[in-house]
């Protein structure tokens, strides 16, 4: 599945385009997730109005690495997870 490195995600929305399985959305990052970033990540994520992006159909990844070698910011990383 993939992971979006929150600290890095500018919201450029190249994952969304890229992707065959529909897998991102554009989203808002909560407040309680900004709290945790860096002051360089607040400070990016403010720039570019907390938009970015959210893999909120994970179940649906097939891990073809697409949404990774997109990325301008280099803010995704797939990430193995057992399937029951
Ligand atoms: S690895 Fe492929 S299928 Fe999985 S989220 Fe990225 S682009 Fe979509």
């Amino acid at each position: 599945m993939p992971i979006v490195n929150r600290e890095k995600c500018e919201g450029k929305a190249e994952c969304v385009a890229v992707c065959p399985y529909n897998v991102f959305e554009m989203g808002i990052v909560s407040p309680q997730d900004r709290a945790a970033l860096s002051f360089v990540g607040r400070l990016k994520g403010t720039a570019h109005g907390w938009k970015q992006a959210f893999p909120i159909h994970a179940e649906a990844c097939r891990a073809c690495a697409e949404c990774v070698a997109s990325c301008p910011e280099k803010a995704i990383t797939l990430k193995r997870v057992a399937v029951a």
